[in-house]
């Protein structure tokens, strides 16, 4: 399993997360705050655009052994890459922090250096940003200005409570159309056209997607009968082995204001390991009480102090 490992700088005079997407547990924040089963704080999107409209926004192409083992069309990929690419994705601007973790990974033997790339490869790196030059964020919604606006229709605030399955016997089932709920509760039943081209896809995400098959009646019997759900598909996999990709926090507090920035800088190690680092924001937030965030080794505060003079810089 790889790790994620997070590295953040937060400015003494750090601005919060404005508005504080990750932290809103209000009904209508379009980020979903939740617990794992294995105790893991997270997060998930519901909002027209998903995990990218309230995530670090850093973009890297995935590595080509993970799309061979797949078995994904590699032509296919590739021009899917360079169509996201041309809506969605930015080279960004590297201040002061971003550009020092970008020089110190390599000394600290995350080499080589592969400068700006879309690529995952192994080293240092600067990758691409959601994020354009003027701070403001693309989503996967944007993808949309590829779509015919008289040929597509988007419901928002539309939430998907089952998958209607053709053929409960024995054969293969087929989806023939979704019932969904709009915003003020009321039920609606839409059903595919006749012909080849009309088709059902099913991309609510790692959580959503099997929690809507199990709603739908595709799942383990065993867990679908107790709950009277009728089952159309005993499929034992459904909804099992899911994982948390174990993370660890670096937070260091700097004495001066440091830029905002998300993650731009990052280094992929040989170990499958991999670092991040965001700069600016009041992380304590997110991660913690201030005590367990501001508290620095007197060695470091000994080298501040030496640099900025006698400050109090949370020891
Ligand atoms: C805090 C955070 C930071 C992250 N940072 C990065 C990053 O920097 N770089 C990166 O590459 N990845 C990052 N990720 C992961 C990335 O955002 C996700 O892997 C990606 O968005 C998943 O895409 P998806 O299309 O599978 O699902 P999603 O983007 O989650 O899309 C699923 C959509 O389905 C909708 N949906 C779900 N259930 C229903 C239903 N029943 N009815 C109707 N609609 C439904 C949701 O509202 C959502 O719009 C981050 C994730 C988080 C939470």
């Amino acid at each position: 399993m790889n790790s994620w490992i997070p590295v953040g700088a937060a400015a003494s005079t750090a601005p919060t997360l404005d508005p504080p997407v990750l932290t809103d547990t209000s009904p209508d924040s379009f980020s979903q705050a939740f617990i794992s089963e294995d105790g893991v704080p997270n997060n998930r999107a519901r909002v027209l655009g998903g995990g990218t409209a309230i995530n670090v926004g850093f973009y890297s192409r995935a590595q080509p052994l993970f799309i061979r083992q797949l078995g994904l069309d590699e032509a296919l990929v590739e021009d899917s890459y360079k169509w996201v690419e041309r809506k969605l994705v930015y080279r960004p601007n590297l201040l002061q922090w971003q550009s020092a973790v970008r020089n110190g990974l390599p000394e600290a033997g995350v080499l080589p250096y592969n400068g700006f790339t879309y690529h995952h490869i192994n080293g240092t790196k600067i990758g691409g940003t959601i994020l354009d030059r003027n701070g403001y964020r693309h989503t996967a919604a944007d993808l949309l200005e590829y779509a015919d606006p008289k040929r597509i229709k988007v419901y928002v605030h539309a939430v998907v409570n089952k998958i209607m399955f053709t053929a409960q016997d024995g054969s293969k089932p087929k989806a023939q159309g979704v019932i969904f709920y709009d915003a003020r509760g009321e039920r609606h039943t839409v059903l595919l056209k006749n012909g080849w081209r009309s088709e059902i896809i099913l991309a609510a995400a790692a959580i959503g997607s099997p929690q809507l098959l199990l709603l739908s009646g595709i799942g383990p019997t065993s867990q679908l009968e107790p709950l009277g759900i009728e089952v159309v598909r005993n499929k034992t996999m459904v909804g099992q082995g899911m994982g948390d990709p174990p993370s660890n926090g670096l937070v260091i507090p700097s004495p001066l204001p440091i830029e905002l920035a998300l993650a731009t800088t990052v280094g992929i190690t040989k170990f499958g390991s991999y670092i991040e680092s965001a700069c600016g924001y009041d992380f304590t937030a997110l991660y913690g009480s201030a005590s367990q965030t501001r508290t620095l080794p007197k060695n470091v505060t000994a080298s501040f102090t030496k640099v900025y003079g006698n400050k109090d810089f949370g020891q």
